[in-house]
């Protein structure tokens, strides 16, 4: 069986159906560990793994399925709200930290950081498993186990290269006390799965929040952002922000000769389809849906004129939203409560590329004989039009993907790039504005 479980994993790992979750990484006690964080950033097996951890481990992996909708009848069957595209909820409100430096320092509306410096304040908590940039290598980021209200700020803001937070589910299992969690989507799919199995590295969280996940970038992205500013060596990096500054930010690396490169976040976007992990095209899940609450950026004109951070906050659970009412009661956090539609109207090309876009990607996985990962759910019957501009855009991704193709846009201004892709973004929104009411079934 152990033999059996090693290779399933390593099938996921082969098929880009590994999210780098860093779970298999946390359980493993060693034996499995991840390559070159600067390269694939891939988990491989170096040592001996007795049979039963071996299935453990197996059992824990979501990169080969998760049951969405048996997780969501076992965590939010009483949530008085449902949608394909948003998962069950409680509320959905636009929200910011009222502290205007934690709302500055933060990503968006500073509202998941706020709820972990609240929680901690209030002893609900005893730590909060975050991720920040790191100190050693300021280019990579990591996770830890903040304790302080300085260690919550220090993990604040959006990071765009991977992650794998359960890298550390060994020190989330000996620390003595609750803890909240942050994790992306994935991440949280692996969480859940240990907490179904009760499985003890899991036994102290008491809350589960996360950001929102259109996508992440492999840390070719920094290279060669450094190189279109002719930049070689990333080991020069000093610090590296993502979303540096007035909401929505800029891409910020500040070199060690004291060199400043920046360019705003919308423009940065031109390196996704270059850069962007694969398994990123495979996820349903936008809205991080089985977390307690989750935040993204509340991306509508109304807000991204204003500037200053506004987040798109959604209380799942009960024990979510009892968290959000207490901390509106105190004046922690400001909320004004929008409905479903608008939600998704918001986030309709978001929505687009993980609702409809991944179950069309995974059809032409299928068809060219790749496994996909089984989620317990499947949206089909699109309109064709929507099938042929994902075999466009598949295409296009497929080719920007190339050495060729990023040689060349390494030749180009980031800032010109980064126009031409901000424009392409409206235009998409313009065209998903409908998504709501096309075919669902
Ligand atoms: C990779 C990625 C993709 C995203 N895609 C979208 C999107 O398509 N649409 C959208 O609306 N929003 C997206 N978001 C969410 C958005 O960027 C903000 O994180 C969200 O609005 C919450 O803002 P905040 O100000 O409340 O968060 P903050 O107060 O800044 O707190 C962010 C928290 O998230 C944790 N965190 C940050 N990055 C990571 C990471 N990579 N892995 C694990 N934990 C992390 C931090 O430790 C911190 O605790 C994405 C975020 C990430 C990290």
């Amino acid at each position: 069986m152990s033999v059996q479980s090693i290779d399933n994993l390593q099938h996921v790992i082969d098929h880009d159906l590994c999210n780098r979750c860093g779970t298999c990484v946390g359980l493993s006690g060693g034996s499995i560990v991840f390559g070159d964080k600067t390269g694939d950033y891939l988990p491989g097996v170096i040592a001996d793994i007795s049979p039963d951890l071996a299935d453990r481990i197996w059992n824990a992996c979501p990169g080969k399925n998760f049951d969405f909708p048996g997780y969501r009848k076992l965590h939010f069957s009483e949530a008085p709200h449902f949608h394909l595209y948003t998962g069950a909820y409680q509320n959905i409100f636009i929200g910011y930290a009222n502290d205007e430096n934690v709302r500055r320092n933060s990503a968006s509306g500073g509202i998941l950081t706020a709820i972990l410096l609240w929680l901690l304040k209030n002893r609900l908590i005893d730590g909060a498993v975050v991720t920040r940039m790191s100190k050693k290598e300021p280019w990579l980021a990591e996770t830890f186990i903040a304790t302080t209200p300085e260690g919550i700020i220090e993990a604040a803001q959006s990071k765009y290269i991977i992650t794998s937070v359960n890298e550390i589910l060994p020190q989330m299992e000996a620390f003595e006390g609750k803890l909240a969690y942050v994790g992306l989507p994935g991440q949280v799919q692996g969480i859940r799965k240990l907490q179904a199995a009760n499985d003890p590295s899991v036994r102290n969280i008491e809350y589960i929040f996360g950001p929102f996940y259109g996508n992440t970038l492999h840390f070719s992205s920094i290279k060669s952002f450094l190189r279109s500013h002719g930049e070689r060596n990333f080991k020069d990096i000093a610090s590296l922000h993502f979303r540096y500054g007035e909401w929505p930010g800029n891409m910020r690396i500040e070199m060690k000769n004291g060199r400043v490169i920046q360019l705003p976040k919308f423009h940065a976007n031109y390196l996704i389809p270059f850069h962007i992990l694969k398994n990123s095209l495979l996820c349903t899940d936008l809205s991080n849906e089985f977390t307690d609450i989750s935040g993204g950026d509340a991306w509508a004109p109304v807000y991204e004129e204003r500037g200053k951070g506004f987040s798109m906050v959604i209380a799942r659970s009960v024990k979510g939203k009892e968290i959000l009412a207490k901390m509106a009661a105190d004046n922690v956090i400001s909320l004004q409560e929008i409905d479903e539609n608008e939600a998704i109207t918001m986030h309709s090309h978001g929505y687009d590329l993980k609702k409809r876009g991944s179950f069309i990607r995974m059809k032409f996985r299928s068809l060219v004989g790749l496994p996909n990962p089984d989620y317990g759910y499947e949206l089909k019957d699109f309109p064709f039009g929507r099938y042929l501009m994902e075999l466009v855009v598949t295409s296009l991704f497929m080719f920007l993907g190339t050495p060729i193709a990023r040689w060349v846009v390494e030749r180009i201004p980031p800032s010109f790039i980064g126009r031409i892709f901000e424009k392409s973004r409206t235009v998409w929104k313009r065209s998903t504005y409908k998504i709501k009411r096309s075919n669902l079934t």
